[in-house]
């Protein structure tokens, strides 16, 4: 059985590594044949956005999944056609758009951050006027990490946000005053099994991820957030592993993003979980019995971003697990992460603070 990937990031890398154990085989499509991807697989070179590269890698597997969300949808139909695409190509063109994720959230009775549709300088007058300052202005499509988002403090800032954002689709969110930011991940199989992981607590800095501990230990936050989950996956009748991330307030989850793939936050389930996300996720679309999310004690996962810190000296500290994506460093850029996995919450915050003293800056 051969799957194919649309990406060959680090993602794509570690889904591949979770596979080979069951004896599946790997293709990625990327534009660039030195992605993290290529040291584990072939890489068939092309663009994301090119429909003729996506059938010749669909025409070349069994199944195609992808760890890229900006997959043009239009494309992804065509390789579509050829062979089973998961998870399902709805999923992510709902996952594209910031504007259509909010409102199936708010279809879904799942609560959100309040938003308005803003397409000129009127209308974001008009919902500044409506949701207050502070506020954040993003980008509806094509943005992470928190890139393609400006935020709004004092009136003066209405019109620098429309200098620096305008001219494409914009959405306007209310700036949520979180006590945390959390995420969960769960899977549902072609066959409708569902297993969620435990929530995980999430620190982001410059929009990007830094750390991840795992689990956040709330029953409440894991119901509220498991109901959501179940939700999402079978409105879009899913398969695979899907992410959604919330900010908490007084206790409440409101939902900031979705993403149908594996995740980020969900690095730490490699050595942390019984079953990885990236085993779960191929488990989930070829159809197989989904692995116990059971965390298997108290997990860190720390992301390397722009420099990698010494691997040698981070080893040397115990329960901590090593990844390097083989990239070239550049600032802001995910390079690696590490994970570490103690008995208890004491003992991986300890060690938490030992791998930090060890990260370049
Ligand atoms: P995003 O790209 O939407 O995930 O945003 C990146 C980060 O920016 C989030 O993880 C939050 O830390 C912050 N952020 C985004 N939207 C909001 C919001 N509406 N209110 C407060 N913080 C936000």
């Amino acid at each position: 059985m051969k799957i194919g990937i649309i990406g060959a990031g680090q993602l794509g890398r570690m889904l591949a590594l979770a596979g080979y154990p069951l004896a599946l085989r790997f293709q990625f499509l990327d534009s660039s044949a030195d992605s993290p991807g290529g040291q584990v697989g072939p890489i068939v070179p092309g663009a994301f956005d090119d429909a003729a590269s996506l059938e010749r890698l669909a025409a070349d597997v069994d199944l195609v999944t992808y760890e890229f969300e900006n997959v043009p949808v239009g494309a992804l139909h065509a390789a579509a056609k050829l062979r089973t695409c998961l998870p399902p190509v709805e999923a992510l063109r709902v996952s594209q758009d910031r504007l259509l994720e909010k409102e199936l959230f708010t279809r879904l009775k799942i609560p959100t951050t309040p938003f308005r549709a803003v397409d000129t300088l009127a209308d974001l007058c008009a919902a500044v006027a409506d949701l207050g300052l502070p506020c954040v202005l993003k980008t509806r499509r094509l943005g992470y990490d928190g890139k393609g988002q400006h935020y709004l403090r004092k009136p003066a800032d209405v019109e620098l946000a429309w200098v620096a954002l305008g001219g494409v689709p914009l959405i306007l969110e209310g700036f949520v005053r979180f006590d945390r930011e959390v995420s969960i991940i769960g899977a549902r199989s072609t066959r409708g099994e569902v297993r969620a992981y435990p929530v995980v607590d999430n620190t982001h800095r410059d929009g990007i991820l830094r750390v991840t501990l795992a689990p956040h230990r709330s029953a409440a936050l894991q119901k509220a957030a498991e109901r959501h989950l179940k939700r999402l996956l079978a409105h879009f009748d899913y398969a695979g592993v899907l992410t959604i991330e919330f900010f908490v307030q007084r206790g409440r989850l409101i939902a900031n993003e979705m993403a149908p793939r594996v995740h980020n936050s969900g690095h730490w389930t490699i050595e942390g979980a019984a079953t990885s996300q990236f085993e779960n996720h191929l488990r989930a679309i070829l159809g197989l019995p989904l692995g116990d999310t059971r965390p298997v004690g108290h997990a860190a996962m720390v992301n390397f971003i722009g420099r990698m810190p010494d691997r040698d000296k981070l080893l040397a500290l115990p329960g901590v697990h090593f990844h390097d994506y083989g990239k070239a460093p550049r600032p802001g850029r995910k390079l690696g992460h590490c994970t570490i996995v103690a008995a208890t919450a004491a003992e991986r915050d300890r060690l938490l603070r030992r791998v930090s003293r060890l990260l370049p800056g």
